[in-house]
């Protein structure tokens, strides 16, 4: 048969109407029938990665959702349950079959209060890595209103992309972290005077994100311009989590409780209520008094507080989690096959100078590498098998380390 007689077994057409014939065995295809055949995979696997969302979904209820966390983050048994719920309904609005009667299910976006390094981060993370979907975690110091320098709140979503490899089916499911939510709130009382380019007019311009909008996306990030190409992203499906430290958002709290305890016979002092754990009182008026606009809290439905870390706590992140630094350090010896192990004491001793220098769950990692770094430069060259930390072992390497000053500052 001549080059010219050949066709596509698929669509017929000659190959001097193609742009390119590929053989097979007994047959031909064409570019056109290809990219055809293409698009056909694409949708079809879409179809499954749907089913198979909806399966795991199915497997996972809120009880099942909050044992995944527990694997990951100590304490923080209310903000876990929360989060359990926010996250089933979240998917379950996602899954709803589209609109048989009138009752649509809104977001549940969520916004948690609590000191930095108390898991924030880490819950949006646990719950990213469960569920398999992308995560995106921005700071939202950096964005500004749309025209001033810094980020335009769009920038969230590139973010959103590269993590799902610019899958957009994958990132239209994500989650995306904004941390320092706080840092974004209005300044003053007094919006009017000067422009607010990066407290709430960023405020307004993340509205629409939140609520579920078509966004055109900069791939690439950077300022939008107009010849640049655009990703549209949907973000009706993206649930939002919001983190924030509030530094001093005790303080209305603590007014209202006082004018809430006029009204009414009061039942703890003052000085009690300041005793315990303020934040666990917060409700959206608070938010609103520390300087969120009310339409970003009505956004943001879902409000969770974070417990500050105690000896008790930070003693248990040390050894429990699923990947606990110590169960790290131990991985890190074995594969010199040297059998590691530290003292109860000498991690109570990690403990009280994490608390006595302020450092937080963040510190423990850099006390044990201050205590290990030694042990991790000269053990591999040698012969030995073991190696056991005691609290005067952890006490005297510490002393000599640097972190020690930090104990000056503080
Ligand atoms: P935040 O976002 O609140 O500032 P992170 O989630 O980034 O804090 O926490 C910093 C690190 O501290 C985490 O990577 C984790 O190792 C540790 N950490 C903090 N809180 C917990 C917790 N409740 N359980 C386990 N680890 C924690």
């Amino acid at each position: 048969m001549a080059k010219e007689d050949l066709e596509c077994s698929f669509c017929g057409r000659k190959k001097p109407e193609t742009n390119l014939l590929i053989a097979g065995l007994d047959a031909h295809i064409c570019d056109r029938c290809i990219e055809q055949a293409h698009g056909i995979v694409i949708e079809e696997s879409k179809d499954t990665q749907t089913n198979d969302l909806a399966g795991e979904l199915k497997l996972k209820k809120p009880h099942e959702i909050k044992e995944f966390l527990d694997g990951y983050i100590i304490g923080q048994e209310f903000s876990k349950k929360v989060i359990s719920v926010a996250v089933y309904n979240h998917y379950k609005r996602l899954l709803q079959p589209s609109s048989d009667d009138d009752i649509e299910i809104q977001k549940s976006n969520v916004v948690m209060v609590g000191q930095t390094g108390t898991g924030k981060t880490l819950i949006a993370k646990t719950v990213a890595k469960m569920l398999n979907v992308p995560l995106a975690i921005v700071d939202a110091t950096v964005l500004t209103e749309a025209g001033y320098v810094g980020e335009d709140v769009e920038s969230i979503l590139t973010r959103l992309l590269q993590a799902a490899d610019y899958n957009l089916d994958k990132a239209q499911r994500g989650i995306v972290f904004i941390d320092e939510i706080d840092k974004i709130a209005r300044k003053s009382d007094n919006p009017s005077i000067t422009r607010d380019v990066s407290g709430e007019g960023v405020q307004q311009a993340l509205l629409k994100l939140l609520e579920g909008t078509v966004v055109n996306v900069p791939p690439k990030g950077g300022r939008k311009h107009p010849d640049q190409k655009f990703i549209e992203v949907n973000t009706e499906h993206i649930l939002f989590i919001a983190g924030g430290a509030f530094d001093g958002i005790e303080r209305h709290i603590s007014k209202r409780l006082n004018m809430q305890a006029m009204g009414f016979a009061a039942s703890k002092t003052d000085d009690e209520l300041e005793k315990d754990n303020m934040l666990k009182y917060i409700i959206p008026k608070d938010l609103k008094d520390f300087g969120l606009i009310p339409e970003i809290i009505g956004r943001l439905p879902v409000l969770t507080h974070m417990d500050p870390l105690d000896a008790g706590t930070l003693r248990a992140i040390l050894t429990e989690p699923k990947n606990a630094i110590i169960k790290q350090y131990t991985k890190l010896f074995k594969m010199d096959d040297i059998a590691f192990s530290i003292s109860d004491e000498a991690l109570d001793y990690l403990v009280e100078k994490a608390v006595e220098y302020k450092l937080g769950a963040r510190g423990l990692r850099s006390l044990c590498e201050a205590v290990l770094t030694d042990a991790m430069f000269d053990l591999p060259s040698s012969e030995e098998t073991e190696f056991t930390v005691s609290r005067d072992y952890a006490e005297s390497k510490l002393n000599k380390s640097t972190l020690n000053k930090l104990k000056a500052a503080s």
